[in-house]
């Protein structure tokens, strides 16, 4: 018998006392006590009938027991879909019903709410709360500390994880074990993660940053996670000294340079910092460097693909670019319907093929046949290009290119002055309805705290910075960005509210 993924991740570090998992409280999770019960809840999943292949639908808070979750799913070969802790019952009657889970198991919080769903979708539902206990641990108790492992092979399904939703309804993607395991060995090797690592984890475990890069990078180099339950910028701060590594999204490093402990002396001993899921602007770069000499390492990735690309961990790590095509990935910037790649410079589609590249999209043959072309690139939706050495630059996604007059604007390039601009905080360009031009874009302003940016001023600068057609053809000031669960700014909902506005 043999399971890919859990074979390569999982079953190597059988009976270490090593530490897997640094908890809050003090305490060390040894890699042993973690596969024991994962084991222990493999077992309650065969007990209410799930065989590899069916689908455990997990809504639970970030703890060691829904990371053995995980574990004990891929174990018995059961596909696990984890999903944002922030969907409400609605939203989880999409996704059960969707997936056709043959268990939900929820915060006991929620299972009234999501009783009747799951009785209507026919799955068993179990409880797990952030303390680990639950009916599924209650379950688990007495059961063995083993399991025979489920014969699995490269091809066979270990997830479905759900996209962000933030151009649309979050579509479940396929990935194989090979998928996962692939781009586990691919990072480790490409970002030195070894046994001696302890990575600060503060990332959520129902997306593909926290579940797959974090915890598969650090299971296949045999080293430990300080297991934070969120960003908390105080625990964050404890936990600095301990650590090696850390992953994160932009904001984590905005809200670390916002705090004045945060220090050259704070980070000395660290090895890595690496950011991603959105873009990390430059100037956060390099505000970062300058307080502590070190170079976030940006990457890029989805939830379709895992990660497809890394600045170089030696080497120049470029801003404003997420760096080359990961080893064993190709990335081609292709020309509008087309597949002829642009030359460097040239922004165009990036579409990418790869053994990290999922298996299509659950149930939606058409919105697959769409993405996934037969030559096996897939079209990611983002817009980029290559600069001249190589590096790629994200531009936006393609549903938010505004075409005005039969031109081309790329939001991000009039952000990008926008931001610049005394008062403001951040900004997002959508494009809306023009009678002339077909679209036309519009600049949507947050403010810093206490402050009323000049839009007329604003324009004025905008107008010397930028080619015409690229001029926002109006400024509205808004408290903040409208974001997904993820922080994902849902420029849809922008274009949806503005709509009218020159109509
Ligand atoms: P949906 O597909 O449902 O609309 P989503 O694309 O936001 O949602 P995810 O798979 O979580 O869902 O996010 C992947 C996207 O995040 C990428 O396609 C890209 O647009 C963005 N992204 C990831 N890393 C970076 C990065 N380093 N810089 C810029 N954008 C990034
Ligand atoms: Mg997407």
């Amino acid at each position: 018998m043999s399971n890919t993924l859990y074979d390569a991740l999982f079953a190597p570090h059988a009976g270490r006392s090593d530490p897997f998992l640094h908890l809050p409280d003090g305490s060390v999770l040894p890699y042993a006590d973690f596969l024991a019960t994962a084991a222990r809840y493999a077992h309650v999943l065969t007990e209410a009938k799930l065989s590899p292949g069916d689908r455990l639908a997990a809504q639970v808070e970030k703890s060691p027991e829904a990371l053995a979750l995980y574990a004990a799913c891929v174990q018995a070969g059961v596909i696990f879909l984890p999903l944002n802790t922030g969907y409400t019952a609605d939203e989880m009657s999409y996704f059960v019903d969707n997936s056709g889970a043959a268990m939900l198991v929820c915060d006991p919080a929620r299972a009234e709410a999501l009783s009747s769903l799951a009785k209507d979708g026919g799955a068993t539902l179990h409880t797990l709360a952030a303390d680990g206990t639950g009916s599924l641990p209650e379950a688990a108790r007495d059961k063995p500390d083993t399991f025979a492992t489920a014969d699995r092979g490269p091809s066979d399904l270990a997830a479905f994880l759900y996209t962000s939703g933030t151009t649309g309804r979050s579509k479940g993607a396929m990935l194989s074990h090979a998928n996962l395991l692939s781009n586990a060995e691919a990072l480790k090797d490409l970002w030195r993660f070894t046994g001696d690592d302890v990575l600060l984890h503060a990332l959520p475990i129902f997306h593909t940053h926290g579940l797959f890069v974090a915890t598969n990078v650090i299971l296949a180099a045999g080293g430990a996670q300080i297991f934070l339950p969120k960003f908390d910028l105080d625990a964050v701060m404890d936990a600095l000294p301990k650590a090696t590594s850390m992953m994160g999204v932009p904001t984590f490093y905005t809200r670390l340079l916002g705090d004045q402990r945060f220090r050259r002396e704070a980070t000395s001993h660290m090895r890595l910092f690496t950011s991603g899921s959105a873009p990390l602007l430059a100037d956060t770069h390099e505000a970062f460097e300058a307080r502590t000499g070190h170079r976030i390492l940006e990457r890029y990735g989805m939830t379709e693909t895992n990660m497809n690309a890394s600045n170089p961990y030696d080497g120049e790590r470029r801003a404003g670019t997420v760096g080359f095509p990961l080893p064993g990935v190709e990335i081609r910037i292709t020309a509008q319907d087309s597949t002829d790649e642009v030359p460097p410079g040239e922004v165009g589609r990036i579409e990418v093929r790869g053994p990290n590249v999922f298996q299509g999209y659950w149930q939606m043959p058409e919105k697959t046949a769409d993405e996934l072309r037969e030559d096996g690139f897939f079209i990611t939706g983002d817009l980029g290009s290559f600069d001249a050495d190589g590096y790629l630059q994200i531009v936006g996604r393609d549903k938010d290119l505004i075409i005005s007059g039969g031109y081309n604007i790329y939001p991000k390039e009039i952000e990008l002055v926008l931001d610049d601009q005394p008062g403001v905080l951040e900004s997002a360009v959508i494009g809306v309805p023009h009678e002339d031009f077909g679209e036309t874009p519009l600049a949507v302003l947050v403010p810093e705290p206490g402050a009323t940016p000049d839009t007329d001023a604003i324009a004025e600068e905008v107008s010397t910075a930028l080619a015409r057609y690229k001029h926002p053809r109006g400024y509205v000031l808004i408290d903040e960005l409208p974001r997904n669960t993820m922080g994902k700014v849902q420029k849809n909902e922008l274009r949806q509210r503005y709509r009218d506005n020159f109509m």
